[in-house]
């Protein structure tokens, strides 16, 4: 696995724009910084790695764009050593992203070709997530549950309930919520019963789907 010290120059640039597009978290800014993204993308478009833009990961899916990755993961606001569940691993930049900030990571991803390829490349790579997941993220990972966060990395038409149970008390669920375009959402879990959910602007994600494929 190679990161070259031209691709070292563009992430830093990247980092950057993050910045100037208002991504304050130092630590996420950081993360990034030391994330080889052309490890996590389909030979050929390896090129456009510090693009700030989604790209092609094969079976429909894509990339997450640097920026919603980072936005996301500022909403988490999470300390080192709390537990994040991610539905949607993709490509594994985004579980990357998260292990490098000290969370124990579980992911779960449908697609069963882009499981084993996630599989396979952190095998490669010393981040190593507490468990990846084949499955249907709509039903979350009970076993492992609570968690202090979850992060959904697909679009959902409404928030699933089972997600919600799955908070620890003060755990905090981001989503984006809608069909079309989708609206981020936060839930903060205050008690059993009770959540307080803020919105936070329009973004454009692949559907979250059932079962798996
Ligand atoms: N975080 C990923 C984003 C990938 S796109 C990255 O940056 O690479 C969203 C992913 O969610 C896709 O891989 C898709 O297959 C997956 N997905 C969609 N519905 C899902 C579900 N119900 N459970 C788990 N994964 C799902």
């Amino acid at each position: 696995m190679k990161d070259s010290s031209k691709n070292q120059g563009l992430r830093k640039q990247l980092v950057e724009l993050l910045g100037s597009k208002g991504i304050k978290d130092l630590n996420v800014l950081n993360a990034i910084n030391n994330i080889p993204r052309q490890w996590f993308m389909e030979s050929g478009l390896d090129t456009f790695a510090y693009e700030d833009k989604a790209y092609p990961i094969g079976e429909e899916q894509t990339i997450s764009q640097p920026y919603t990755v980072a936005f996301q993961t500022e909403l988490l606001n999470m300390k080192p050593g709390e537990s994040v569940l991610e539905i949607g691993t993709g490509s594994g930049y985004q579980t990357c992203v998260l292990i490098e900030l000290g969370f124990k990571v579980y992911s779960i991803e449908r697609k069963r070709t882009l499981f084993k390829k996630a599989e396979l490349l952190f095998r490669k790579l010393k981040w190593n997530p507490k468990k990846l997941v084949f499955g249907d993220g709509y039903l979350g990972l009970k076993n492992n549950a609570p968690y202090n966060g979850i992060i959904v990395t697909a679009a959902a038409p409404v928030v699933p309930n089972k997600l919600l149970e799955q908070l620890s008390i003060g755990g905090k669920l981001v989503i984006p919520i809608g069909k079309k375009e989708q609206i981020m959402t936060k839930y903060t879990r205050i008690s059993k019963i009770e959540f307080n959910k803020e919105t936070f602007g329009n973004f454009r994600f692949v559907p979250l789907l059932k079962d798996t494929n």
